[in-house]
């Protein structure tokens, strides 16, 4: 696989957290509020280490899983990213219900509840476990459907980032074009800020396990 795949994997989130963050002064947010994560103690570094724990996941689920994930010589058909995806969205359905038991909570997913109303940055912001246990997922998703070609792997990774990215970039754009960003940041920030909305890529699992929360449209 072409090491510029491997680079745009890293390069378009990275740049979308930067966009995203430079928007909050010209864009109206959802809320402002003093608990927005800005000032909270190491949040930077966090980010950077769940940066690196990050790539380590997908080097050793590479390693591992190796041709259940990717096939060099395959060329997917373009709804596989959709499907694999779709299968993440359940499983991370879980996995977040799951770190909302009290016991996870307190040891794991507080780090993530620390701020109330996040921002892109905090798409990163997270006990480094979870950031390995949301890989598994997604990693075992691909699995599934796969192997994927090296282009669908790389399409998805990309956009489970990006929506993670933009699912807590709590911006609200005035353009109907960004109707499906500005509901999943409303969704995600009301999940910050009170409970319900386990859910990240679609409404449906919350809607059908009834937890979504009441959510505020800027
Ligand atoms: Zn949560
Ligand atoms: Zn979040």
């Amino acid at each position: 696989m072409s090491p510029f795949l491997y680079l745009a994997a890293i390069a378009v989130p990275s740049i979308a957290i930067a966009l995203c963050q430079s928007m909050h002064s010209g864009l109206p947010r959802l809320r402002r509020a003093s608990s927005d994560g800005v000032l909270i103690d190491g949040r930077y570094r966090n980010v950077a280490v769940n940066g690196g724990v990050a790539l380590a996941a997908y080097v050793a689920g590479i390693v591992l899983l190796g041709g259940y994930l990717v096939d060099a010589g395959r060329t997917s058909r373009w709804y596989a990213p959709l499907l694999v995806l779709l299968l993440y969205d359940f499983g991370y359905y879980w996995l977040h219900r799951a770190l909302h038991w009290r016991s996870l909570m307190r040891r794991v997913h507080w780090v993530h509840h620390r701020t109330s109303h996040p921002t892109a940055v905090d798409s990163l912001y997270l006990h480094p476990l979870e950031t390995v246990a949301g890989l598994v997922v997604l990693l075992a998703s691909m699995a599934a459907v796969g192997p994927l070609g090296p282009g669908a792997f790389v399409a998805t990774a990309i956009a489970h980032s990006l929506v993670n990215v933009l699912v807590h970039a709590n911006l609200s754009i005035p353009a109907r074009l960004a109707w499906l960003t500005n509901h999943w940041s409303a969704r995600h920030d009301a999940h910050h800020s009170s409970s319900g909305n386990f859910g990240t890529i679609t409404p449906l699992w919350d809607w059908l396990f009834g937890t979504s929360a009441r959510t505020q449209h800027a």
